[in-house]
């Protein structure tokens, strides 16, 4: 049989990266709770339909990216590729609105998209996201952005740049519209294909395009922000100015625009300039979509979100020191490891990091292992420490060794721990 692996972009993450992880996603985690958000799971499988409406047919995820498949009783369905529209659902399908003015959620998990792999580009890949419903901005739009900064600072992601755009709304985006492909149509003939065919149907999407052939025409476009209403020049500058008293540094970028059909008023992403980031340097995108809700068949709510690529989080972030994943490591003679059992959950129900060997090999090999596994402390039991009631305390680092009261173990080994 050929050897299993498993699947192209799809990734382990193993035990050795783990900390790394946990700490991004803790990170996150207590970020968007002191901001009252509430975190929200919603299923990795949908009807595919969700996501041809809540992302939009003319869009790089749902023309080439989704992992679809009928289910055993002919049911289609997707692998999100992304979490707005689910969380949209969500929203819908349990009446949250009716509950609440406001509601901000945020969501932590694996993603799908059918992409070809590279560095910070998977199949399976991991977000961290917020959505907020009910709240038209524009200062929420800010305190949102100047979220991600704080986290990104929080992790050591310093080196980053923040666009900032307005989409416009209602009949701003119409009339854009039609000025953007008068102008597209005299370069139709040297625009990729993907841009020719979308001329008509999505013309705002040759401007997020990165096949170079499109670059010109994309970069001499019109640009939206000529074409805002008063209300959305308004809203524009309620978010920049809020950004400036917030202190937040960024730049307005007059040709961003995003994947989702959705987009009104407010987009944004962050970029990272320094890591390991290569090519994808789109570490977080997001931006508002006051139209999904009302047009998934809801209330007419007005929202925003983003979401932030977890593997581009850790590959902008500076190298560390892995913390020590154990505290204490019990060594134990063959004919003492029950004894030792209990004195390991003794010291894990006082909160410590607690490994033993309990296969009865020799005192030399479970050393060994001991001082491979990074703990700082060593726990030495034989049978005279049973007899006696005292424990052998060894400080791995620094070799010294202290026989210590078994009552006085714990309060030792936070000691010898600092
Ligand atoms: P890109 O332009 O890089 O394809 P996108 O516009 O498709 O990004 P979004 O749908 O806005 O990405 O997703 C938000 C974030 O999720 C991205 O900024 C990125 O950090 C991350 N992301 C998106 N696709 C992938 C992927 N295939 N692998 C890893 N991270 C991804
Ligand atoms: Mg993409």
């Amino acid at each position: 049989m050929a050897k299993l692996r498993s699947v192209k972009g799809m990734n382990d993450i193993l035990p050795a990266d783990m900390g790394r992880w946990h700490r991004v996603e803790a990170a996150f985690r207590h970020r968007a709770e002191r901001y009252g958000y509430a975190e929200v799971r919603t299923p990795l499988l949908e009807p595919t339909e969700l996501f041809v409406r809540g992302i939009g047919e003319v869009t790089d995820i749902v023309e080439k990216e989704m992992y679809t498949f009928e289910d055993k009783g002919g049911k289609t369905l997707t692998l999100r590729p992304e979490g707005t529209a689910s969380c949209v659902r969500a929203w819908l399908q349990h009446s949250v609105g009716g509950q609440e003015p406001v509601t901000k959620w945020y969501y932590v998990g694996p993603m799908y998209r059918r992409e070809r792999p590279a560095k910070g580009r998977y199949r399976q890949f991991h977000q961290v996201g917020c959505e907020i419903y009910g709240d038209p901005g524009p200062y929420v739009d800010a305190e949102l952005i100047d979220m991600v900064v704080g986290f990104l600072r929080e992790l050591g992601v310093l080196d980053v740049e923040v666009l900032v755009n307005s989409l416009g709304s209602g009949d701003t985006r119409e009339r854009y519209r039609e000025a953007l492909v008068a102008h597209l149509e005299p370069h139709r003939a040297t625009l990729s294909e993907d841009s020719q065919r979308r001329l008509e149907a999505n013309p705002l999407r040759v401007l997020d395009s990165k096949a170079p052939e499109d670059q010109e025409a994309a970069a001499t476009a019109p640009t939206l922000l000529d074409f805002l209403s008063d209300e959305d020049r308004a809203h524009f500058d309620g978010v920049q100015d809020t950004l400036t008293a917030l202190g937040t540094p960024f730049q307005v970028a007059p040709r961003l625009v995003r994947g989702l059909d959705y987009y009104t008023r407010t987009l944004f992403e962050v970029i990272g300039r320094g890591g390991d980031l290569g090519a994808q340097s789109t570490i977080c995108g997001g931006g508002r979509y006051d139209g999904m809700i009302g047009d998934l068949g809801g209330p007419a709510t007005p929202a925003i979100g983003f979401a932030m690529g977890v593997e581009r989080v850790l590959l902008s972030m500076p190298d560390e020191a892995a913390a020590a994943p154990l505290d204490v490591f019990v060594v134990a003679e063959a004919g003492v490891r029950a004894p030792a059992t209990a004195l390991a959950r003794e010291l894990r129900e006082a909160g410590l990091r607690v490994e033993a060997d309990l296969r009865g090999r020799s005192l030399k090999s479970q050393f060994r292992r001991a001082d491979k596994s990074g703990a700082p402390v060593a726990l030495v039991l034989g049978e005279r420490e049973v007899d006696g009631g005292g424990v052998q305390l060894k400080e791995l680092g620094k070799g010294t060794q202290t026989s210590v009261p078994r009552d006085a173990l714990v309060a030792s080994v936070r000691e010898a721990l600092g």
